[in-house]
C-alpha cells in the first residue's frame, strides 16, 4: 500500500511523528508521539490547461519550459497545485496565467489522470488561446506554440502531460469531438 509519509515532525507541536494505525482505522497515519495529533494525508490535485491555437492542420498547443525543479528545462503544459479557496477550473486558469501569461477561454475538463504512486490527481482543462502573446512568469524559461510534428516528446516534464497531448492529437486525427479522458499513470 502506498504511503506518502509527508510528515517527519508534527505540524501542531513540532514533536516527532510515527506512522501508526489509529484505533478504529485501517491505515497508518502520521501520529504525533508528543501531543497525540493524527495528521491525515490525501492525494493532491494538480490542475492545468491544454491551450490550443488554430484549427485543423494549423493546430498548435502551448507548452512551457520549466525554470524550476523538478524537471528544470523540460516542457510542460501550464499546471500546478490547486490552492485552497479556488475551484479546479479557477486553479487551472491561474496556473496558465502565472506560468505562461497566456490569455485563454477555458473549456471543459479534458483529462483526469490518477498518479497513485506519488499521491496526485492531475486535471487538464481544454482551453482556447485568445492571443499568441505570452508573458511567462518566473517558473517558466520560455512559453511557445508547437505543431504536432514539432512536439518535444523526449523532453516532456511529466507523463501526464505526454498522455494528455497523445489524447488530444489522437482525437484530432480521428475527428473525434473532444470528450473527457480518464486514466491511471504508473
Ligand atoms: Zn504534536
Amino acid at each position: 500500500m502506498f504511503h506518502a509519509r509527508r510528515y517527519k515532525h508534527c505540524p501542531s507541536c513540532g514533536g516527532p511523528v510515527e506512522y501508526r494505525v489509529p484505533a478504529d482505522d485501517n491505515r497508518e497515519r502520521a501520529t504525533c508521539l508528543n501531543c497525540g495529533s493524527i495528521h491525515y494525508e490525501n492525494p493532491i490535485n494538480v490542475v492545468g490547461t491544454l491551450p490550443v491555437w488554430g484549427e485543423g492542420e494549423a493546430t498548435q498547443v502551448l507548452l512551457c519550459k520549466r525554470a524550476i525543479e523538478p524537471r528544470y528545462g523540460l516542457w510542460t503544459l501550464p499546471a500546478g497545485f490547486l490552492e485552497l479557496g479556488e475551484t479546479a477550473a479557477q486553479g487551472a486558469q491561474r496556473e496558465t496565467d502565472e506560468e505562461a501569461g497566456a490569455r485563454i477561454e477555458l473549456g471543459p475538463l479534458y483529462c483526469l489522470l490518477n498518479v497513485v504512486q506519488v499521491g496526485q490527481i492531475h486535471l487538464f482543462y481544454s482551453a482556447r488561446l485568445l492571443s499568441t502573446e505570452f508573458n511567462p512568469g518566473p517558473e517558466t524559461l520560455e512559453a511557445r506554440l508547437f505543431h504536432e510534428h514539432e512536439l518535444p516528446w523526449d523532453q516532456l516534464a511529466f507523463r501526464t502531460v505526454r498522455r494528455t497531448l497523445q489524447h488530444f492529437f489522437e482525437d484530432r486525427r480521428l475527428g473525434r469531438p473532444p470528450a473527457l479522458h480518464s486514466g491511471d499513470i504508473g
